[in-house]
């Protein structure tokens, strides 16, 4: 069977500014016939998220990320059909999805590895399970309930870099459904900003590409931060450090600005940083998703009802089609998304 698929191009190196052309669109083809064990599915969504930055690189600096090879198909988190099974718990018709879901229009997949999705958990918005009820939903609500300390009546004030993104516009959003009292929004256009305002209940946001981060913040934070979801790092996450109080915590979600450089991941924070950390006793333990997959299921039920409910808004950025999705990747990592970036493969 003839197929198209999205191979890895060329490498932008470790200091480079990924590109569309880094990748590329071939015909190939797969068996006309599958395996026991082995299904056939045809890709519906792709996900396109900052973590695929590191695996551009030959030595992707982390040991849970695996590179992608020139020339081989890439992948990531993706949704499909199945088209025909010869596992046992999934039947044609079946909307399943996975972490490694090749960037191809059509793909043989291990059964086993393949989960089931129920539509109707998200108001039958089907590419959520790429976003708010998937992987970025799980981190930014374990993110705060393992690393914020938030804690209902605490009168806290939660501040959000990158807050216009797929975790961002979440965590804002989860921090005040947990017990915040003031949530602050850090994000790079006015369209952004005042869409975490106007939709998403954030108290005010800061367009940090326009006026001054440290005013904007000492005027709209005018008790100190006291939970900061961190997923920029760089200059804009020591702005926030210094404002922070005492006894409060960084959630070290991710450091966007830092992944086209080559730095150790968690960045050690510049020294004069580091010391108001130390004296103030603030907490920046990493930390990561995958880690907390005991609480996957729960939480995802969870972030489901919110949806239904109408407690936590979504944003997607749709690109259509799979010729698209390295442009589709380096618009969401200049800042051309708002929410959760997805290509939609079917036509
Ligand atoms: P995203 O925020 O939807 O997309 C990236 C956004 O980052 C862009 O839209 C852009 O928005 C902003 N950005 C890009 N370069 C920047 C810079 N130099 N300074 C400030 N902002 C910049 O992506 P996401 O999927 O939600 O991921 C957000 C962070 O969470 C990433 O760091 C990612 O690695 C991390 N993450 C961590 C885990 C974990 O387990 N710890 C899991 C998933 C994701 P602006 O217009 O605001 O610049």
């Amino acid at each position: 069977m003839i197929i198209q698929r999205v191979v890895l191009n060329s490498r932008p190196g470790k200091n480079g500014v990924p590109v569309a052309e880094n990748f590329r669109l071939e015909q190939s083809t797969i068996a006309d016939t599958i395996q026991a064990g082995q299904v056939r599915v045809r890709t519906l969504y792709l996900s396109v998220d900052p973590y695929m930055r590191c695996r551009m690189n030959e030595d992707t600096g982390s040991d849970y990320l695996l590179p992608w090879q020139l020339s081989e198909v890439a992948d990531g988190g993706g949704i499909g059909i199945v088209e025909e099974s010869k596992q046992d718990n999934l039947a044609k018709g079946d909307f399943v999805t996975s972490f490694n879901w090749p960037w191809q229009t059509v793909a043989i997949l291990d059964g086993s590895v393949l989960q089931k999705l129920a539509v109707q958990l998200v108001n039958g918005r089907l590419s959520y399970f790429l976003g708010a009820a998937g992987i970025t939903g799980l981190t930014a609500l374990l993110g705060v309930r393992e690393k914020g300390h938030v804690a209902v009546g605490a009168n806290q004030t939660m501040v959000v870099s990158g807050a216009a993104g797929a975790c961002g516009s979440l965590a804002g959003q989860i921090g005040r459904l947990e017990g915040c009292s003031r949530v602050v929004g850090i994000a790079g256009t006015d369209e952004k900003c005042s869409i975490l305002v106007q939709e998403m209940g954030f108290d005010a946001a800061i367009n940090y590409k326009k006026g001054n981060v440290a005013e904007r913040l000492r005027e709209l934070c005018p008790g100190g931060v006291d939970v900061y979801f961190d997923n920029v790092g760089g200059d804009i996450s020591d702005t926030v450090i210094s404002q922070m109080n005492q006894n409060s915590h960084i959630i070290l979600c991710g450091q966007i600005s830092q992944y086209n450089k080559d730095v150790p991941y968690p960045p050690p924070l510049p020294p004069d940083i580091e010391k108001i950390r130390e004296e103030r006793n603030i907490t920046r333990e990493r930390f990561l998703v995958l880690n907390y997959m005991d609480k996957q299921e729960a939480s995802v039920l969870q972030l489901c009802q919110w949806i239904q409910e109408g407690k936590l808004k979504v944003r997607e950025t749709v690109v259509e089609g799979l010729a698209n999705i390295g442009a589709a990747f380096q618009s969401m990592m200049n800042g051309g998304n708002i929410g959760k970036q997805i290509v939609s493969v079917a036509k």
